[in-house]
């Protein structure tokens, strides 16, 4: 057996795995799969489920599938078959040669559904599918036995094979397993295994108009794959007797079914159907929007796989239910890209510092850190000349207390530059607004040459005016307003808790050295945030898009001061 990881304390599969490894019920085999159904982008619950059976295989030296559960042709689509091998991939697992689809095994599942028919328990249903949701009873009450529940074996034989052929509509008739419509377990009360549909599927094109549903057919991918432990979500532990039940009559190769709980995260949808509407119906720019939760998105977003990995360590696995807050996601994202990320200076909302006694016309070529959490990571050069902008954000005519940046008469120094002073306020006459600063520097406060007596307590970021280059920036904010979005009044549904401010778009200037950084290279642009180069970067212009802002210490002091006034 490979060591555990040394972070995490045992989770309850890894005791089950033990006792089975103990016990050699499975020949001392570990073999997971992930079996996304390809209806959809996969999406951070999809990445807990996905660390969660290769990291398995991983620490026991075993292995670990990736299937296509790709029995629904309604709803399925190449798209998300090639989306969903890039995302796993890029999550930084390997399952070998083992891709597998479950349309492969659609011969061998029929047959199986011979042999069950032969041995009397299974049965071809006329019954509608609002009959059959009639007569199935409820969680107090009883089922009622199909008419049709009795007809032999021959006759079952007959019509299984002619539903096959295409000799019936859709809708017309079913094969139910024959177990017990008295059950306890609705589940158990003859559930339907095929249905008649006339549709194209994206691998087995028109070879079929019979499809499996989802209980039959996933106990039988697992088997046929060998597969020891087959994990999925809570909502299908009360699917395990008949998981169980299909593979005893057949006398098969029989795994292990484990449920665990599924991954909600705050101010964030999961489910596959609403993501859907979020994309066809235009509240996002797409599958790989930077705010959607899909691992594309995410992607785009500037998330490392390093993070999302991390990430799904520390939250564990467990059996109930919960909701885990999209903070913690954050914060290992930002350790992560702490390490890594190498340091630039952007001003995302530009105010002009005219340094007025720095010669016109002169430049200097300032040597700059790139990563002081890994000096290995070497140093740029900066431009530095008279005319610079700040942010705005960095200047208060009137600074309350604690505001320990520029102000009339106050001083501060430029991240690897001088120390300048405000001596003057510009202001457009019409309006107000402050459309300019004066400043004086200090030749004597070089950064890095030791001669810097006086203390300054704030350091601001900046770019020369004319070096810079103008970028669009992205700034995302949760899509949802609400924790859970979910939340809401009677009639209406999760959309009107959307956030309409989720995406604001600044036309900002970056640093000269970024001009030939490449979409997906990630920066942490200086007491701001962690940045990310758009796809839609082009030679002309660049796009950032904010991964994830630094913490706003800033923000934290304003609140309370706003709250002790
Ligand atoms: P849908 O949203 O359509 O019900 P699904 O989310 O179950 O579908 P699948 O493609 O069937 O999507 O999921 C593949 C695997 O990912 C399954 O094993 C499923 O249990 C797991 N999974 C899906 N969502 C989550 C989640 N939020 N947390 C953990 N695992 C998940
Ligand atoms: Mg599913």
């Amino acid at each position: 057996m490979a060591e555990k990881s040394s972070r995490n304390s045992m989770n309850f599969i890894e005791n089950i795995i033990d006792d089975d490894l103990k016990n050699n019920r499975f020949g001392g085999r570990v073999h997971t799969r992930f079996p996304p159904e390809p209806n959809g982008y996969l999406h951070i619950g999809h990445a807990k489920s996905i660390c969660l059976n290769f990291g398995l295989a991983e620490k026991y030296g075993g292995l670990c599938n990736l299937r296509f559960d790709d029995t629904n042709p309604s709803k399925e689509e190449e798209e998300y078959v090639r989306s969903i091998i890039e995302d796993v991939r890029w999550l930084g697992f390997d399952w070998g040669e083992r891709l597998y689809f479950a349309s492969d095994y659609f011969e061998q599942m029929y047959e199986y559904a011979i042999e069950l028919i032969k041995a009397g328990k299974a049965y071809v249903d006329d019954l509608s599918p609002e009959e059959i949701r009639e007569y199935r009873g409820t969680l107090t009450e009883p089922g009622k036995e199909s008419p049709y529940r009795n007809r032999t074996v021959e006759e079952n034989l007959d019509l299984f094979k002619r539903m096959r052929a295409g000799e019936f509509p859709d809708g017309s008739k079913v094969l139910r397993a024959k177990i017990d419509m008295s059950s306890p377990n609705l589940n158990m009360r003859d559930p339907v295994m095929y249905r008649i549909l006339h549709a194209r599927h994206h691998r087995t094109g028109d070879k079929w108009c019979i499809y499996p549903m989802y209980d039959w057919a996933h106990g039988l991918e697992d088997s046929i794959e060998g597969i020891t432990h087959s994990i999925c979500t809570l909502e299908f532990e009360d699917h395990r007797p008949l998981y169980d039940w299909f593979l005893e009559q057949l006398n098969v190769y029989h795994p292990r079914q484990i449920e665990f709980a599924r991954l909600n995260l705050s101010y964030t949808v999961m489910s596959k159907r609403k993501l859907l509407r979020l994309v066809q119906e235009g509240y996002v720019n797409g599958w790989d929007d930077p705010r959607m939760p899909t691992i594309s998105g995410l992607r785009r977003r500037g998330y490392t796989p390093e993070a999302i990995r991390d990430f799904a360590e520390r939250i564990g696995v467990s059996k109930s239910n919960s909701m885990v807050d999209i903070a913690l996601l954050e914060h290992c994202l930002r350790e992560d890209l702490n390490k890594r990320a190498p340091r630039r200076m952007a001003v995302l909302r530009p105010l002009k510092v005219v340094i007025e006694n720095y010669p016109e016309g002169r430049v200097e070529e300032l040597e700059a850190i790139n990563n002081p959490e890994d000096l290995s990571m070497g140093t740029r050069t900066i431009p530095f000349s008279r005319e610079i902008y700040i942010e705005q954000e960095d200047f208060k005519e009137d600074p309350p207390r604690k505001y320990f940046r520029l102000a009339p008469g106050r001083e501060v120094r430029l991240k690897h530059a001088y120390i300048i002073k405000c001596e003057k306020v510009i202001k457009d006459e019409k309006t107000g607004e402050i459309i300019e600063l004066r400043c004086t520097y200090d030749p004597a406060t070089k950064s890095g040459e030791g001669q810097d007596g006086r203390k300054v307590k704030g350091t601001l970021h900046w770019v020369s005016i004319p070096h810079a280059l103008k970028a669009e920036i992205r700034l995302y904010d949760h899509l949802f307003l609400k924790e859970n979005p979910d939340d809401v009044e009677e009639g209406q549904d999760f959309t009107v808790n959307i956030n309409p401010n989720s995406l604001i778009v600044i036309q900002s200037y970056v640093e000269p050295s970024l001009a030939d950084a490449k979409p997906g290279d990630r920066f942490q642009f200086l007491r701001q945030g962690y940045f990310c180069v758009d796809p839609d970067t082009t030679a002309e212009k660049l796009v950032f898009n904010r991964t994830v802002p630094l913490r706003d210490t800033w923000a934290k002091i304003e609140k309370k001061l706003q709250q002790n006034k």
